[in-house]
């Protein structure tokens, strides 16, 4: 079981967050390769999109940031679970 964190303030993204927080529940995570303590999903709004990532609860280490919108490359649109399941998979690739 993963636990999401995000910042009380970002109110606008706070109805696609709660429905995330059940499907982050759900991930298996595995431990941080670098001190062994449990990550955590981390998703904040940043400039009208929701950024995502997955870092460790003690030394903060993290994948790249993954963030819903549109896609210029494939014109694809990333919603909240499409950027924490790819956080997910890089993580637990160590990538
Ligand atoms: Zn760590």
């Amino acid at each position: 079981m993963s636990r999401l964190v995000h910042n009380p303030g970002d109110k606008d993204m706070l109805s696609s967050i709660d429905l995330a927080d059940t499907y982050v529940n759900s991930l298996e995570l595995r431990r941080c390769p670098f001190c062994g303590e449990e990550a955590e999903v981390y998703a904040g709004s940043m400039c009208g999109r929701i950024r995502v990532v997955v870092l460790c609860s003690k030394c903060k280490c993290s994948t790249p940031s993954e963030f819903t919108g549109h896609e210029l490359i494939g014109g694809k649109d990333i919603m909240v679970y499409d950027a924490i399941s790819a956080a997910a998979a890089r993580w637990n690739r160590r990538q």
